[in-house]
């Protein structure tokens, strides 16, 4: 198989290649040039198997330049017991009939960016093998929380890697923090930026950009990658939980053979939903695939209208992993839509770039409204979805999800369909326990309790367990204490890799 880049489908790479490259050189994202077909009969075998066996075979499927033997064993060496706190890594939970939570949180950091980041330095380390160079991969990352920490797990003492990142001082939750703070592994390192999350996504982007400083880091025998989520490497596994969903359905006789389903997704960067719509593309019965925005609305709006505009003021909420303006993977789903016409995606995202907007034509828009149905939920409306929820059903969401279950009862009341329906769960509730602790009883009666503190107000009250990556976290060494000024992150990266 070969990819192609989103803004030039003249370039052609192999996917060791892409996964490598992260992005093409015109600036656009590779693709697969044509969608692997999946037979309803592969589906049901994929029942009988277990999560990874589903796993290596969507990813061989793909990664054609990958032997299975390789595949195999990226897959086992991220799935597994140490690293999941589930044999089944993402199971279904019914929450009624025909409706259905999809949990992508059972990974090291308790939200569901450990789905792709538990694997992504596995492909990575393969591919750059496979393109023949002999380099350490340096990892660079600005965070503004949940990424870092997704990101230093998954890179953490894998072999031929060095991973650092770079969160702003006063720009990310206590536990966050903490968990950065704490990271094990030989590999890693952290410091904190004195400015906010812009400032240390530019201070990144400086670096990457900086053709002598890349030249002499090259001379030293290191290699500058990222692991941001438009790495082809970051989206192929997110599209295996979509079929193991389904499968999971199949095998509880929830859907008979061949059944369309929804799936509700609740959206940033357009990376999780696109892998449904991947999914869709390869044969999974997908009826509608439901996008669903907090009040940074914009995809709503484009979905709606046809305007992408993110001139708009930035707004901060309790579902902050949502916080975009600009959700980047959207460009593939535009890309297929329009039938691999490079050129004019070239068009839309240069407009983007220059004036913040763009339009698509109304038959593309009448195209996307057949499979996307998108709204949003306000703060106010995230906070009841997850005390109605507990109190209806005893089933704690947290607010990511507690966004896509708003919108898919919105969408309910709209539409009255009743296909049966699969909410991608994307967090711990124990991840974002302030805003859930809020959203249950209250804003005071917690007030002055920290956000570790919490974790247990949280346990108890709903009976629940306490993820052990979340509870450990006040006893582990605190092993980074490095507050640097933006303008000495070069100077970082030097003292980190020991040149
Ligand atoms: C990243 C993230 C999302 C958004 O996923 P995209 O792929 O960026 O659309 C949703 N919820 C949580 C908890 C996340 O961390």
């Amino acid at each position: 198989m070969e990819y192609i880049s989103t803004r030039d489908k003249s370039i052609s790479v192999t996917s060791a290649e892409a996964i490598v490259c992260g992005l093409s050189a015109d600036g656009g994202l590779f693709v697969p040039n044509e969608f692997p077909k999946v037979s309803f009969e592969k589906i049901e075998e994929m029942a009988k198997k277990s999560y990874n066996q589903r796993a290596a075979y969507i990813l061989s499927l793909f990664l054609t330049d990958f032997t299975i033997d390789e595949i195999n064993e990226c897959v086992d060496k991220s799935y597994n017991k140490q690293k999941f706190e589930t044999e089944s890594i993402a199971p279904t939970y019914k929450l009624s009939n025909g409706v259905y939570f999809l949990e992508l949180w059972h990974g090291p950091t308790c939200a569901f960016k450990d789905m792709a980041l538990q694997i992504l330095p596995h492909l990575l380390t393969k591919s750059i093998k496979k393109t023949a160079q002999n380099k350490t991969v340096v990892i660079l990352v600005a965070t503004s929380g949940d990424t870092g920490k997704a990101a230093l797990e998954g890179f953490c003492d894998v072999e031929g890697t060095k991973i650092i990142v770079f969160y702003p001082e006063n720009g990310v939750s206590e536990i966050q923090k903490l968990q950065m703070v704490t990271q094990k592994g030989d590999n890693v390192f952290v410091a904190s930026i004195n400015g906010n999350f812009d400032d240390a996504q530019n201070g990144v982007k400086k670096i990457f950009t900086d053709d002598d400083y890349n030249k002499n880091l090259n001379d030293k025998g290191f290699m500058l990658s990222s692991a941001n989520s438009i790495n082809w490497g970051r989206l192929v596994p997110q599209i295996v939980y979509y079929f193991s969903a389904y499968a999971d359905l199949l095998n509880n006789n929830e859907i008979s053979p061949s059944e369309k389903v929804n799936f509700v997704v609740p959206t940033g960067n357009f990376g999780n939903i696109l892998a449904a719509y991947y999914a869709k593309l390869m044969g999974l019965p997908i009826n509608k695939l439901i996008c669903a925005s907090n009040e940074n609305n914009v995809l709503t709006d484009f979905i709606k209208t046809g305007s992408y505009n993110k001139n708009r003021d930035f707004k901060l909420t309790a579902s902050p992993s949502m916080d975009i303006l600009i959700s980047s993977n959207l460009e593939r789903f535009l890309f297929d839509i329009i039938g691999n016409d490079s050129m004019r995606i070239k068009e839309w995202m240069k407009e983007l770039n220059d004036s913040g907007k763009y339009k698509i034509h109304d038959l593309t828009k009448q195209k996307i409204k057949d499979i996307l149905w998108a709204d949003f939920a306000t703060d106010i409306e995230t906070k009841n979805a997850i005390k109605e929820t507990e109190e209806k059903s005893s089933y704690l969401m947290d607010t990511h999800t507690a966004v896509a279950k708003n919108v898919y009862d919105k969408y309910v009341l709209e539409t009255n369909d009743n296909t049966k329906t699969i909410i991608v769960s994307t967090a711990s509730p124990f991840k974002f326990n302030k805003s859930v602790v809020s959203a249950l009883f209250g804003d005071d009666e917690y007030k002055n309790l920290s956000e570790f503190e919490l974790l247990s107000v949280l346990a108890e009250k709903c009976n629940m367990k306490v993820p052990s990556s979340l509870s450990e976290l006040n006893e582990l060494e605190v092993r980074f204490n490095n507050l640097i000024e933006k303008e000495q992150m070069q100077d970082a990266v030097y003292k980190a890799l020991k040149i």
